[in-house]
């Protein structure tokens, strides 16, 4: 990615240490029947729980629409979940333990590889009915089914993501998609916004679907055309073999990070041609020492080497970064510019004064490459 996101506090992570809650203090210890005494260290919640066990629901006899239905799951949830733990081995147990805090530290699996995450498909293959409770759960959590979305956490699609997007959005005025640096995301000047990114997709980890650090926003063409369910921390999922499942770890850069390195991006064109450039007469380089697996990984979800090359022969764009220091030239001369090498300095500085803006990481590379091998002066 070109730049990271500042990661703010906000209210919305109370939900996450809810969750954390029932994890660490709830389900690990889990033994013989679930009662609300077993929320004494949460008081908040346990009171939700009471309320929510107050909802009269029975999905047997429900109505469609019928109100009570995600009151039900939050609490039928806890339950069956709750029978599931009781029924694990410890050592499974003490296993779950890391992995629940490696799918939270997203920072720390971008970065290191011999930290291994938990998917749904490993808890499946040792605990099916465990990971069916724990998917039936999380599956739900982010979206419109949430139990989250009740008044009593506080409306998390209606009120909290909305104002969790202004108070981010105001920290990170950008306007640009990080991931991309191609497209716009929508500030706060918008009346609608753009979709959070599950960065590690959460229909592939269990755990982490409203953890925040896992959460970003994103521009729609790299959320719902590039990544889907991509994982940049593996090559190819769907080929790990639970057994093996350090095969195709890779790392990958934290959409967080406070120490992201600047990208030397270079263009090189193998063609002359610059009306009729086609991908193939492109070469883009792309390098950060000591980060090439993180700038692979993001090459690789975000079709980014499609994408930047696909600009660089837009009619619009490639060609028109070009015409416009050779046509503008032919402007410049009325107002008495004569020397076309120092027109194309000018030019070559003004495209990358601001490299968000209008590609300017990009277009300044196309330009100096053009020069470079001399297509402006064939032009000019
Ligand atoms: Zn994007």
């Amino acid at each position: 990615m070109l730049f990271t996101y500042k990661y703010i506090k906000h209210d919305i992570e109370k939900l996450q240490e809810f969750l954390d809650f029932l994890f660490y203090d709830v389900w690990l210890f889990a033994d013989g029947e679930f009662d609300a005494e077993k929320l004494n260290g949460n008081p908040d919640l346990k009171q939700i729980y009471e309320d929510f066990g107050n909802v009269d629901y029975d999905p047997a006899t429900a109505k469609k629409g019928q109100k009570g239905k995600s009151e039900y799951l939050f609490n039928s949830s806890i339950e069956k979940i709750y029978a599931e733990f009781a029924k694990i081995d410890e050592a499974y147990k003490l296993e779950l333990i890391d992995l629940y805090h490696y799918n939270n530290h997203i920072e720390l699996l971008c970065s290191d590889k011999s930290k291994l995450p938990i998917s749904y498909a490993q808890i499946k293959a040792k605990y099916p009915s465990l990971e069916k409770a724990i998917n039936e759960f999380y599956s739900k959590l982010y979206g419109p089914e949430s139990p989250f979305n009740l008044d009593a956490f506080g409306q998390l699609t209606k009120k909290l993501i909305p104002d969790h997007y202004e108070a981010f959005m105001t920290d990170n005025n950008e306007e640009v998609c990080p991931f991309c640096g191609i497209l716009p995301i929508k500030g706060n000047n918008h009346s609608y916004r753009d979709a959070y990114d599950h960065y590690l997709p959460k229909g592939l980890y269990p755990f982490n679907s409203l953890n925040f650090k896992n959460l970003a926003p994103m521009c729609h063409e790299c959320n719902s055309t590039y990544k889907l369910t991509d994982d940049p921390i593996y090559e190819d999922y769907k080929k790990i073999d639970p057994l093996k499942k350090e095969d195709n770890r890779q790392l990958a850069f934290y959409p967080y990070s406070e120490n992201h390195p600047e990208l030397e991006i270079k263009v090189e064109l193998t063609s002359k041609d610059i009306k009729n450039l086609q991908p193939q007469d492109i070469n883009l380089e792309i390098k950060s020492e000591g980060n090439e697996e993180q700038i692979e990984s993001w090459k690789r979800v975000f079709g980014i080497e499609e994408r930047y090359k696909a600009l660089c022969c837009h009619k619009n764009e490639g060609l028109e970064w070009f015409n416009s220091v050779v046509d503008g030239f032919n402007n410049a001369k009325e107002m008495g510019v004569t020397d076309f090498s120092k027109w194309v300095e000018f030019k070559l500085k003004e495209a990358g004064t601001n490299k968000l803006s209008n590609y300017g990481f990009l277009k300044a590379q196309f330009l100096t490459e053009c020069r470079d091998k001399g297509i402006f002066n064939a032009n000019a």
